[in-house]
């Protein structure tokens, strides 16, 4: 073998400090315990302050530090706000999980430009400018980091009836090789998870239809929808030094959705 000593991956988030979109419920929330679970300090982001107070005490409840911080990432002066805030809390995130996101199902015959707005505003641009404040003092300081944007499987399969979130979702993937690419020198790692079925108050519309259920459970290989859980360890993977050579990356936790179709 070649190269240095090999050690063993680490896991390990101790003295990280992980800022999570989207933390006050869902997956946002499940990952947010996830990482301080893993050891990172949290700063947690959603449009308002007080949703976040249950995942700040559990947080909190690990011995870990939480900071709850209200933005709406649709609206960049709100997001400018936040880095302001975040600077003058004296915190300085290293791992970014980008997951605050919308959903609208409208067939697309009857999609009016205000819902695309919405939908791309939330879920790609607010994206691109989070992970923007979020880079722009770790290349000035010479630190690396790392990213982590929540793509879908509907980047990669057609799903009717949401094809402004689909847009939204797929343009999140490029944009995830892109900026992999441009900040790979600097040490900023960008990786983008790919949940399969997970049951929110984002997908609940479609958990309300057994018929649905039944046949999707049909064509899920692990013949179950994912637990929140489930998504963790591949963020904590993506975020820490175990993936120090991975970037640019799709990792879709789907339970064998995408290989078998
Ligand atoms: P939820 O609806 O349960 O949670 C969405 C989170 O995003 C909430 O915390 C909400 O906070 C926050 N949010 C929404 N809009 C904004 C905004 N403008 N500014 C700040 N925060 C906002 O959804 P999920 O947990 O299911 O989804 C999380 C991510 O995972 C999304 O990006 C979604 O697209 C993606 N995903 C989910 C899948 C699933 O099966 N559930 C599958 C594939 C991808 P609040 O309303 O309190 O402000």
């Amino acid at each position: 073998m070649r190269g240095g000593a090999v050690t063993g991956a680490n896991f390990d988030l101790t003295g990280r400090v992980a800022l999570v979109t989207g933390a006050s419920r869902g997956i946002g929330r499940a990952l947010a315990e996830g990482l301080a679970a893993h050891g990172a300090d949290i700063l947690a982001v959603g449009r308002d302050e007080v949703t976040l107070d249950p995942v700040c005490e559990a947080v909190a409840a690990q011995g870990r530090t939480a900071i709850p911080l209200a933005a709406d990432v649709s609206d960049i002066a709100a997001i400018d706000e936040l880095f302001k805030r975040i600077q003058s809390l004296g915190m300085s995130p290293d791992i970014l999980v980008n997951n605050a996101g919308i959903e609208e199902v409208c067939p697309s015959a009857e999609v009016m430009p205000d819902l695309w707005d919405r939908i791309v505003d939330t879920n790609l641009k607010g994206a691109f400018f989070v992970a923007q404040g979020f880079a722009r003092p770790l290349l000035a300081a010479g630190r690396g980091g790392s990213i982590v944007n929540l793509g879908s499987l509907t980047s990669a399969v057609g799903v009717p009836t949401a094809a402004p979130y689909t847009a939204s979702k797929s343009g999140l993937m490029g944009m995830t090789r892109a900026l992999s690419s441009e900040w790979a020198g600097a040490g900023i790692r960008v990786n983008a998870l790919g949940p399969g079925y997970f049951r929110t108050e984002l997908t609940e519309v479609f958990y309300r239809d057994e018929d649905w259920q039944k046949a999707m459970l049909g064509k899920i290989p692990m013949r179950r929808f994912g637990r929140l859980e489930d998504l963790v360890g591949a963020t904590v993977f993506l975020a820490s030094d175990a993936a120090a050579y991975v970037t640019g990356q799709i990792l879709y936790v789907d339970g064998g959705y995408l290989a078998s179709i």
